[in-house]
């Protein structure tokens, strides 16, 4: 099942790269220090282009641009229906240019062409749709005192937010994280991820066309250590929004307490279990594991890393599971009949073959893959383990790439038990044809979204987020909407002061 080899580069036009600087109060500047960074094609390891290397003074120029946005500009003063036509026009002008984008996520990410241009791209676009429906019906309560008073609530924008992006999903969290802020009339200061800054400058450039006014969002692109912490630690920033690893979600936490007490969201990986009960479909439940770790090359939070099968079938899942993972196509993210793309980087391939020989080492069995494919660039075999224990590092860590751990179990008490013995909350996917089963299941998953008969199916108005350490605050759905809010109550005696 691969198309790898070092002449399988593929000849789709790669867009020139237009879009290189800073963007900060509706201009595209240079990093004040001057400094640019490589970013790195990972099907073959070159460059790219050299991006502006945002730090701290940046991030500086970029929170004053987005305070004085707030506290003076237009933006969360409009009208929410202004907002809203504003952030239709973005979304307009992003479907007129979704195949650029998608090509600009699939070099600087390796991420499918195909999927980019069907549905990333396109799905970014309804993401603002979703959000500017919502911009013109955020309101307060009437509220029921005790006494004589009349009270009601009001819901004000946060005020400035910080958007710290990964490189996974690099234009869908971009806007699953701008757009409900956007409708709520914050303004923001956008740090993506250092693999994949390419989309988010063209996005802004977007921005700008739709009339979004100058200082309501900024794109200041660098590393997480220097440009990502000048924004947890700084002390004019209201809330900040991140997606990414365990270890840095707790910088980011800590650095926000340690700074000015700003609102913290994280959403922050996880390690799913996908549990496949005797009365499945063997085949759709086959296609529903390996989809749901392969899918985007496995670097997904939500991927389902673990599957618990049960006994009656075991034997046959495994058999259809290596024949599809054995056919499952890897090679140039161009080429439309390819499955799957290159790991994002050098770094995250070394990674996840570290892992593999951990995998082996723990006593795990190697059930077909384990190897890098391909004599240039970051591509690894779709990869399965049986017979694992939640206590091995291949079980307990999120290995953010093509490969499976596998076990299998008897009863519904035990698959409840393994799938909830981890540290992350964040997904869990049921294959079965019993309601109660379904049911029971459903309820007894410490995860912040469940799927039955189905993986990976998001929308808009779902609210996705973690249990235990996969983070907290949801992203989508309304729920998301309030995380930009701020309520306040007012109240007033309604016939004379009582006191
Ligand atoms: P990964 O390990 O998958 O690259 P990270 O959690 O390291 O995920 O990165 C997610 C985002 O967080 C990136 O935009 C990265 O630059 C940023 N980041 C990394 N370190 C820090 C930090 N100390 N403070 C703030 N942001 C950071």
């Amino acid at each position: 099942g691969s198309h790898c080899d070092d002449s399988m580069v593929s000849s789709v036009k790669i867009p020139t790269i237009q879009f290189t600087k800073l963007f900060i109060n509706g201009e595209f500047v240079d990093s004040i220090s001057g400094k640019t960074f490589e970013t790195i094609d990972p099907r073959t390891g070159d460059a790219i282009a050299r991006i502006a290397e945002g730090d701290k003074e940046d991030i500086d120029l970029a929170v004053k641009a987005a305070r004085g946005a707030f506290d003076h500009g237009p933006w969360p003063r409009f009208p929410g229906s202004e907002r809203a036509r504003i952030m239709m026009k973005f979304a307009d002008l992003i479907d007129q240019n979704v195949e650029e984008l998608a090509a600009l996520d699939t070099i600087d990410a390796g991420k499918l062409f195909s999927m980019g241009k069907a549905v990333d791209i396109p799905q970014v676009a309804a993401t603002l749709r979703y959000y500017a429906g919502a911009a013109d019906k955020i309101h307060g309560d009437v509220l029921k005192m005790s006494r004589e008073f009349h009270a009601y609530t009001l819901r004000e924008p946060i005020g400035v937010v910080g958007h710290i992006i990964p490189w996974n999903y690099p234009s869908t969290l971009l806007f699953m994280k701008i757009s409900p802020a956007l409708a709520a009339g914050c303004t923001m200061v956008v740090k993506p991820a250092e693999q994949t800054p390419l989309s988010a400058l063209y996005y802004a450039h977007l921005a700008k066309l739709a009339g979004i006014p100058n200082g309501v969002l900024n794109v200041v692109t660098g590393f997480g250590p220097t440009a990502g912490a000048a924004i947890s630690t700084h002390m004019d920033v209201d809330a900040v929004s991140f997606t990414g690893s365990p270890e840095v979600g707790r910088k980011v936490m800590k650095a926000a307490a340690e700074s000015n007490l700003k609102v913290v969201s994280l959403e922050l990986g996880g390690k799913s279990p996908l549990i496949i009960f005797d009365d499945a479909d063997i085949d759709v439940a086959a296609q529903l594991a390996l989809t749901g770790i392969l899918f985007n090359k496995g670097e997904i939070c939500v991927a389902s890393s673990r599957v618990y099968v049960q006994e009656g079938i075991y034997d046959e899942v495994v058999k259809k599971l290596v024949e599809k993972a054995k056919a499952w196509v890897v090679g140039d993210p161009f080429d439309p009949e390819v499955q799957q793309g290159p790991q994002v980087d050098k770094k995250q391939f070394e990674r996840i073959l570290s892992y593999i020989e951990h995998g082996k080492r723990e006593g795990a069995t190697l059930l077909t893959g384990g190897k890098p494919l391909g004599g240039k660039g970051y591509y690894i075999e779709p990869t399965i383990f049986t017979d694992f224990k939640e206590e091995m590092l291949i079980a307990k860590d999120e290995i953010f790439g093509p490969v499976m751990a596998l076990a299998k179990f008897k009863k519904i008490e035990e698959a409840i038990e393994r799938a909830n013995k981890s540290r992350y909350g964040l997904a869990a996917g049921i294959v079965t044809k019993d309601l109660n089963v379904a049911n029971t299941v459903s309820r007894s998953i410490h995860a912040g979204s469940i799927w039955i008969n189905c993986y990976f199916a998001f929308d808009n108005d779902c609210p996705f987020g973690g249990y235990k350490m996969s983070g907290f605050g949801s992203d989508f759905g309304l729920d998301a909407l309030y995380k930009y809010l701020h309520v306040k109550s007012v109240v007033t005696p309604i016939y004379n002061t009582p006191w």
